[in-house]
């Protein structure tokens, strides 16, 4: 009997969950179940919905324990890829052979792939900036959002009467995290004066070394954020590349010094490191360069790749018509899945209908404090309340997506009932 076609999916996040399913889906429906075969392999048993990790990292003990919050923003990986017919392996992956076509895994083998989707997505970068690694939070993951929240309770029981929290990057990662987390200390500063009668000032600051928060975005949704923050009490400190990190002091560049209680790192990302280990052609940040069809191409033309290597999300660099690489999102991974899906059955069914994935002006939503968010779609701005509304919308509709619907609706308002309780601020 023929073996089954190995369509191998490394990373089950935004890019490689999506192209599972749609992966499941296809074959399905064209009755290819016993031909080929989708397996998933990722190090973690769960999928991190990323948007709302700034509402983890807010959240205090007596609104969510740790087992609630795990439940509304990680997904078992296992469960939804089985419903698929497909295969979940949890394992960190060592280390790849793109011209035999095996995947090595850390204490599980070996898995050899017919088809390969790379969707390893970013990890943190800390542009080799001396003591930054060593002395500050990333908030990536959902230990991340659960240690800075640690953190900061431990700070706020420490006794200091002035507590200063540090930012370093104003992306959309960075803001999003101080609109959220001025709402949380403004309350518990109250909470401190009335239960242990002393005062605690915190102070955050947010450090950017481009001339402005929010780089790449348009001007008014720049001065929208930066009037919010500002209106919450948050301190924006632009042009100011931070140099050095000490154990409690930042050195800026000018030579100005800042000290901090917590340095939360919200400065940038890098492809995943086993990227840059790959025979394949990456740019200078380490990421992939795809061609239209999500097609990876090898490091010199001479060299034979096994089998058809695709890659999707964070892991790939895209350039857009304007030759600029198009930013690192959720919907970029979405779409990119979609494109992959297609030309792995194509591939299989001999078919020349390849689809082209071109690249959108995608819409994107920025929730700053309380339900106060900015969205931009296409050429509208949203922003206050109704933002917010959005946001809230997008995500149980990510969530119908990836779960059946009961469970969407109940996870869904499970996190919608927590993070109202963290929107302080209104
Ligand atoms: C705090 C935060 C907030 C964000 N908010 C938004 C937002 O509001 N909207 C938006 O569009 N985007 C947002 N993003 C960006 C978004 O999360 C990414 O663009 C998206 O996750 C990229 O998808 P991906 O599939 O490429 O990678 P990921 O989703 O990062 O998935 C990669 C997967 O690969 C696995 N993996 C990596 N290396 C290995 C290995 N060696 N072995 C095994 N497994 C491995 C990881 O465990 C992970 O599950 C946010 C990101 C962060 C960090």
């Amino acid at each position: 009997m023929e073996q089954k076609k190995q369509i191998v999916i490394l990373g089950a996040g935004f890019g490689g969950l999506r192209a599972a399913m749609l992966l499941g889906k296809y074959i399905r429906r064209s009755g290819m179940e016993n031909s080929c075969q989708v397996v998933v392999v990722d190090r973690n048993a769960y999928h991190t919905y990323t948007p709302t990790l700034y509402e983890v990292a807010t959240t205090s003990k007596e609104t969510a324990d740790y087992v609630n919050l795990k439940s509304i923003v990680t997904f078992p990986i296992e469960k939804i890829v089985k419903k698929l017919g497909g295969r979940f392996i949890q394992a960190e992956i060592e280390s790849l052979d793109l011209k035999d076509g095996d995947v090595h895994l850390k204490n599980s083998g070996v898995i050899k792939f017919d088809y390969l989707v790379l969707a390893l997505g970013a990890e943190t970068n800390y542009f080799d900036i001396p003591g930054l690694k060593e002395n500050s939070a990333p908030l990536k993951w959902f230990t991340d959002a659960l240690k800075i929240r640690d953190r900061v309770l431990e700070l706020a029981q420490s006794g200091k009467e002035e507590i200063r929290i540090v930012i370093g990057g104003g992306g959309s990662t960075g803001v999003e995290f101080a609109g959220e987390l001025q709402g949380w200390l403004a309350e518990m500063e109250v909470e401190i004066e009335e239960q242990k009668h002393r005062q605690c000032k915190f102070k955050i600051t947010i450090i950017e070394a481009g001339p402005s928060i929010l780089l790449g975005f348009p001007a008014a949704i720049i001065n929208r954020v930066q009037k919010r923050l500002k209106s919450l009490g948050a301190e924006i400190i632009a042009n100011h590349p931070i140099e050095k990190v000490a154990q409690e002091k930042i050195l800026l560049n000018g030579k100005r010094e800042l000290p901090y209680d917590l340095l939360v790192w919200a400065g940038g990302v890098k492809a995943a490191s086993l990227m840059g280990t790959m025979p394949l052609k990456l740019e200078k940040r380490g990421r992939v360069e795809v061609a239209g069809e999500m097609e990876c191409l090898p490091q010199s033309p001479d060299l034979k790749l096994y089998g058809k290597i695709y890659a999707i999300g964070d892991a790939v660099c895209f350039y857009d018509q304007g030759g600029r690489p198009i930013p690192g999102v959720a919907r970029a991974a979405m779409s990119q899945a979609k494109i992959v899906a297609h030309n792995i059955i194509c591939d299989i069914q001999g078919r020349k209908d390849h689809w082209q994935y071109r690249p959108m002006e995608y819409p994107y939503i920025i929730p700053i404090g309380g339900k106060w968010a900015i969205a931009k779609l296409g050429p509208i701005v949203i922003w206050g309340f109704g933002g917010w509304a959005l946001k809230i919308l997008v995500e149980i509709n990510y969530l119908r997506m990836i779960l059946p619907f009961w469970k969407a609706i109940k996870a869904w308002l499970r996190g919608l009932w927590i993070f109202i309780q963290n929107d302080r601020l209104g």
